[in-house]
């Protein structure tokens, strides 16, 4: 699309969905493979050493998923987040930064990792590609709890290093994220919390969610996000915080010593559906525009096909225009009533 183009997609009316919300946000899955097997995400017991991960021609290719997302930016999207399976895992991912980076239009270019392949040099590396944000995942200090949901040999230490590798490579943010599951890992939010005050990174705590089949999520399983507050600030004294911005996903908590500041992503206890402003587009090409959906859109067709700028936009903005998604709102309903297959998070990422 050329930039006269661009303008003037950006400057027509903003693209809403049929709930008024406007796109924003792209996160994108560059695989789905992994080297962890995180008992909530990718269980062992269904993605043992066997599973059969997507062949490699069947993901989308750099210049493809560039393609994609210039489009999406000539429709409002600001911000992109890469994402996986594990990204790192992708080989030549500072050749995609890149590229993106390049695109007019977006302001915001992140990644979310589990930093076990985030050396010196590998941060230092996406930060010159053009990547300013990144978010690490870790939901606990003790090896013990860390293998038994992490399922792998690598060590809390390893990550503890990714994080400060990120740390000083001179990233905008590094925030890490851990996710809290009831009789697995809710012993380590204290822990967590004490270790991360006062260190200069935000530590966000994320309610374990029914994404996919193969996690058997149970809401008895979910700590709540208010709950997690209540256990930190009892010793580490918190007070509420405005959002950075409309729309933004956790709820933002800063300790009153000055100890800096934490956040809760409540997706289960609080949705925040009527604010979702992200897309998502999976490591094979398939368009998912809810974390929770069953079926995705296809657009690896389309791209190999021949088919020109403006027939694609066509489509993307037909898709988003008729997106009615608000499954958290109506997770109870939904779940009793129409028990369904959904997409699993190892696909399209968090
Ligand atoms: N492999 C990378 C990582 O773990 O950061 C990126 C992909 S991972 C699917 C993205 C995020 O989703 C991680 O923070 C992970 O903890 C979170 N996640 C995975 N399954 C989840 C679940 N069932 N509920 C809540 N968060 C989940
Ligand atoms: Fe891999 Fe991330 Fe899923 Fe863990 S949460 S299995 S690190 S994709
Ligand atoms: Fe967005 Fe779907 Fe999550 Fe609601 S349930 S916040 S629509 S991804």
């Amino acid at each position: 699309m050329s930039k006269e183009e661009y303008k003037l997609n950006t400057s027509s009316t903003a693209l809403q969905d049929r709930l008024g919300r406007q796109l924003h946000d792209l996160r994108i899955s560059v695989t789905d493979r992994c080297n962890f097997r995180c008992v909530y995400c990718m269980p062992k017991e269904k993605f043992g050493r066997d599973h059969r991960f997507l062949p490699r021609d069947e993901l989308l290719h750099f210049e493809e998923i560039e393609r994609v997302a210039r489009l999406f930016a000539g429709l409002g999207v600001r911000k992109i987040r890469l994402t996986g399976g594990e990204p790192l895992v992708r080989a030549e991912l500072e050749t995609l930064i890149r590229k993106l980076r390049a695109i007019d239009g977006i302001t915001d270019l992140s990644l979310t990792s589990n930093a076990s392949l985030m050396t010196e040099a590998r941060a230092r590396s996406l930060r010159d590609a053009g990547l300013n944000r990144v978010n690490i995942s870790l939901d606990a200090l003790d090896e013990a709890t860390f293998h038994r949901i992490s399922d792998v040999n690598v060590s809390v230490d390893q990550v503890l290093q990714g994080i400060e590798h990120a740390a000083s490579a001179g990233f905008d943010s590094v925030k890490v994220n851990m996710v809290v599951k009831k009789g697995l890992n809710d012993h380590c939010v204290l822990p967590m919390a004490r270790h991360f005050h006062g260190s200069g990174k935000i530590l966000r705590f994320i309610e374990f969610m029914d994404v996919g089949n193969t996690n058997g999520w149970q809401s008895g399983q979910v700590v709540a996000a208010q709950q997690i507050v209540d256990t930190i600030s009892r010793e580490l004294p918190l007070e509420p915080v405005g959002a950075n911005y409309p729309g933004e996903v956790a709820k933002r908590w800063k300790y009153k010593d000055g100890g800096g500041e934490i956040g809760v992503i409540s997706s289960v206890t609080q949705p925040f559906c009527g604010s979702c402003s992200r897309i998502r587009l999976s490591a094979v090409g398939k368009l998912y525009t809810c974390l929770f959906a069953s079926e995705g859109t296809d657009i690896r067709e389309a791209l190999r096909s021949g088919d020109d700028d403006a027939a694609l936009l066509r489509r993307l903005r037909a898709l988003w225009s008729q997106r009615q998604d608000r499954y958290s709102e109506t997770r109870t309903q939904v779940q009793v009533l129409q028990p369904r297959s959904k997409i699993e998070m190892s696909y399209i990422g968090g």
